[in-house]
């Protein structure tokens, strides 16, 4: 992110930083009993993992990351490029991402970063590009598929788990999902949706003079011409029929923030965040993002203090390791590397296996897990079939068994 946009960001978390102070340490005077911390979850922390490795390995991190996925309340999830690359949309830093493969076509120089610079308006070449990127972006985005990452959230969401999800993401693959819905523009006051869009989103465009918005159309964003707004243009014909000046007409553009310059929704994100502070967030995962952008890295660093406060913990999932920063220093709780689409699937194995959470639950907290978990559903719902009712009996037989036979060998 540029110096103005990271500049309003920084705002925003300066604000933060003096709220933060007041969040911590928690204190509930309605609960007597004093929450374990999940940090117990990691006996003997031997970290950073590889993800699907040893199956010793993975019980080691398996089980802390399932008791903070299936315990917490108020998760925060901060996520960037790296969950989409699964669903086929190519991330932007990396040698095969989309700065590179734009900067080849277009024969250009400079940094990758360039090229989603406010200063692509300053010439029709480095138009040209950024059109060509947002369509690539776009087409790219509408024909993929959300992830099982992506899913995983929304079953958090769903749950009721889920305190917010910061995208870095303009694909907007995420906010199609149930229960991570996003607002734009983002209200500066309460409700907030779900996910905050932490640089826009490629769904919508905006006219920069009027501040008109319409759903985003890829033609008309080609080659180095910028499209001209409707609204404008009727309003000066109106105005030249009755003898005004003229106001001009403005431009229409993607409803991304660009590098050096001004995010629309700073005010609005800066609110949510101060909220989630306050709303003591119980556990984080941060989630294929390198953390380059200041104004990001800030809101871990604080999100994470909150989550800390709490007794809960904060979970790294990526590809590389966290930035060396000493601003994240202790972030990070469990360090998990490789690729985020194996997490739901290692989630799976561990839930199924001997060592998994069915083992030694009582019935009625049996019955209240396979519940939590969908492997039965609550029989007050749907219309009940003959056919359905033998199925639902069918799945609570088969999970009854397999937790009885976990309850034996524990
Ligand atoms: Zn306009």
């Amino acid at each position: 992110m540029g110096q103005s946009t990271m500049a309003v960001m920084e705002d925003i978390t300066t604000v933060h930083a003096a709220e933060s102070a007041t969040i911590s340490p928690p204190t509930d005077h309605r609960k007597k009993r004093k929450r374990k911390t999940q940090l117990a979850l990691l006996p003997g922390y031997a970290g950073p993992f590889k993800l699907c490795t040893e199956a010793a390995a993975e019980q080691q991190y398996a089980e802390a990351l399932h008791g903070m996925l299936r315990k917490c309340r108020r998760i925060v999830v901060v996520v960037g490029a790296g969950i989409s690359v699964g669903a086929g949309i190519p991330d932007f830093r990396s040698s095969g991402g989309l700065f590179r493969t734009v900067k080849d076509d277009f024969k250009m120089k400079g940094s990758g970063q360039s090229m989603f610079d406010s200063s692509v308006y300053q010439d029709e070449t480095t138009t040209a590009m950024f059109h060509s990127m947002v369509n690539t972006l776009h087409s790219l985005s509408q024909g993929a598929k959300v992830t099982r990452f992506h899913q995983l959230l929304s079953q958090l969401s769903t749950e009721r788990r889920l305190l917010r999800l910061y995208t870095q993401n303009v694909d907007c693959l995420e906010i199609s999902l149930s229960g991570l819905e996003t607002a734009v523009p983002l209200p500066v006051k309460a409700p907030w949706p779900k996910t905050i869009q932490l640089h826009g989103g490629l769904q919508k465009m905006v006219c920069a003079k009027c501040g008109w918005m319409g759903a985003f159309e890829p033609t008309l964003f080609r080659g180095s011409r910028i499209p001209e707004c409707t609204e404008c243009r009727e309003l000066d014909s109106v105005r030249e029929v009755v003898g005004k000046r003229t106001q001009g007409v403005g431009r229409l553009r993607p409803r991304i923030v660009l590098y050096n310059e001004f995010n629309p929704d700073g005010e609005a994100i800066g609110k949510v965040t101060s909220s989630d502070l306050k709303a003591r967030p119980d556990g984080m995962l941060v989630v294929g993002t390198s953390l380059k952008v200041p104004g990001v890295r800030r809101i871990v660093k604080e999100m994470s203090s909150a989550v800390h406060a709490a007794n809960g913990m904060v979970v790294w999932i990526n590809e590389e390791d966290p930035p060396a920063a000493k601003m994240l220093e202790n972030c990070f709780d469990l360090i998990l590397k490789g690729d985020c689409q194996d997490i739901p699937c290692i989630l799976d194995r561990w839930e199924n296996s001997s060592a998994g959470p069915k083992r030694a639950l009582t019935p009625s907290k049996k019955r209240k897990t396979l519940e939590d978990t969908g492997d039965i559903v609550s029989f007050n719902t749907g219309k009940a079939t003959p056919e359905r009712d033998r199925k639902i009996t069918d799945v609570f037989k088969i999970k009854k068994m397999a937790g009885d036979r976990g309850k034996v060998s524990s």
